[in-house]
């Protein structure tokens, strides 16, 4: 193990405290004993980053996002340093660094940055030196100096990008729970911890809602094939390894089910039916830099018709900015925005070969009372769009069905 390079990575519930942050500098020690040399990144402590979004919009409810970033990336910066004192405190050589001192290059596209480039002189010298180093997550700095920040959750991001440009022998992501489970294990108290998981299954999985990871992370993890072990910081067990390839004998049906509750249904009314109507409200969108998830298209009554897609809440501000623009350009009635929805997701890659998952759903969601409102289907996953008091059940129900209390491995 002498002289291998781990990332390991702490979320905010992890540090939330001074005594977890002296935890976490324990923790950190045993790698230290083994003689592991590591780069270990942190987010900001507990709800720190929430906190600091209140704030600004107590301030000003369109805060501007370069200043957005500019507040909470000091989050991460406060956790490192104080990361950084405790293990100085144990006499162990630490320096915490902020994103662009770890030379975190990234475009200039704020609070949703991506990483253009890690230029790892600095911390391979820091790391070469004996020091434990130990990163802000979630941030970096164009090339103009600016500083931006990854999107929410970015924190994996910086982990599993600084492990690809390490050459790390190993990603380890400490969070609050021991590892990724069928459904999240808050929601569904019986959920049962998976032991292995594919990256294809934890992107569906993440950008379906399980926050636990970052749907980014994994995409970055899959592309330079890091295997990921997710595992909780209260305890030492075993977690969930994320990798490339599992040799299953028969594989599971369904892996997972999540429940998005921050995503919103906008439907543009009376829309005239007719070619590039579709083509010219979501280039609108797009160049609105807004992420549209599920679309339906009615059927068309008189020639004109609805359209309706869901987007993230966060989103809601651009989306006011361009619907007048968008009616008037096409001629239609109005667009109503609905924020009283949650979307529930089966998630499996057995699903491909496997037909009647869909009945299977909808059918356990109709016995429970529970209207579907929109649906959407790929080949790994299915998506049903209920009233957000109905998520929670929705979520209960379709856990059960799938009989996924029973299965783990
Ligand atoms: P961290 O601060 O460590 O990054 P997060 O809050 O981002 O932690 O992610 C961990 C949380 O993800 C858990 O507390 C859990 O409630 C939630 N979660 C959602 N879906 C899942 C799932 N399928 N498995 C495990 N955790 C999940
Ligand atoms: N602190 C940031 C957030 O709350 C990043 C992270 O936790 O990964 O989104
Ligand atoms: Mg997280």
């Amino acid at each position: 193990m002498i002289n291998k390079i781990y990332v390991l990575k702490f979320g905010g519930t992890s540090i939330a405290s001074t005594e977890r942050i002296n935890y976490v500098a324990n923790r950190i020690y045993s790698y230290v004993k083994k003689g592991c040399r590591l780069a270990v990144v942190v987010s900001a402590m507990g709800n720190t980053t929430d906190g600091l979004i209140k704030l600004a919009k107590k301030i000003n409810p369109h805060p501007s996002e370069r200043e957005i970033d500019m507040l909470i990336s000091t989050g991460e910066q406060i956790s490192a340093s104080l990361l950084a004192m405790a293990l100085h405190k144990k006499k162990v050589d630490a320096i915490s660094l902020v994103g662009h001192q770890v030379g975190i290059i990234t475009d200039a596209k704020h609070t949703q940055a991506k990483i253009l480039q890690i230029k790892t002189d600095r911390i391979k010298k820091e790391i070469n030196r004996g020091r434990i180093v130990i990163v802000a997550g979630f941030q970096g700095m164009t090339t103009y100096n600016e500083i931006t920040t990854l999107g929410r959750g970015g924190s994996d991001l910086s982990a599993v990008a600084l492990a690809a440009s390490l050459r790390a022998s190993m990603c380890e992501i400490y969070t609050d729970v021991e590892g990724i489970y069928t459904a999240d294990p808050r929601i569904v108290p019986g959920a049962k911890k998976i032991k292995h998981i594919t990256f294809d299954e934890m992107l569906e999985l993440a950008s379906r809602g399980a926050q636990v990871m970052q749907t980014r992370a994994v995409e970055v993890a899959k592309r330079f094939n890091i295997p990921l072990h997710v595992r909780s910081s209260f305890s030492k067990k075993e977690g969930t390894i994320i990798m490339g390839k599992i040799s299953y004998i028969e594989e599971p049906v369904v892996r997972g089910i999540t429940l998005m509750e921050n995503e919103i249904k906008i439907t543009i009314r009376n829309v005239p039916d007719k070619p590039g109507i579709a083509a010219y409200i979501f280039n609108q969108l797009a160049y609105g830099d807004i992420n549209v998830d599920m679309i339906v298209q009615n059927v068309s009554r008189k020639r004109t018709t609805d359209i309706s897609f869901t987007i993230p809440e966060s989103s809601v501000n651009k989306i006011r900015k361009l619907s007048n623009k968008i009616i008037k350009k096409i001629g239609a009635e109005s667009i109503l925005t609905d924020e009283d929805i949650a979307k529930v997701s089966v998630v499996g890659v057995g699903m491909k070969t496997h037909p009647g998952v869909a009945a299977k759903c909808f059918h356990a969601l109709a016995k429970n009372k529970i209207n579907i409102e929109m649906i959407s289907t790929s080949e790994i996953s299915i998506s049903c769009v209920v009233k957000k008091k109905m998520g929670k059940k929705a979520l209960r129900v379709l856990h059960k069905v799938f009989g996924l209390y029973k299965t783990s491995g």
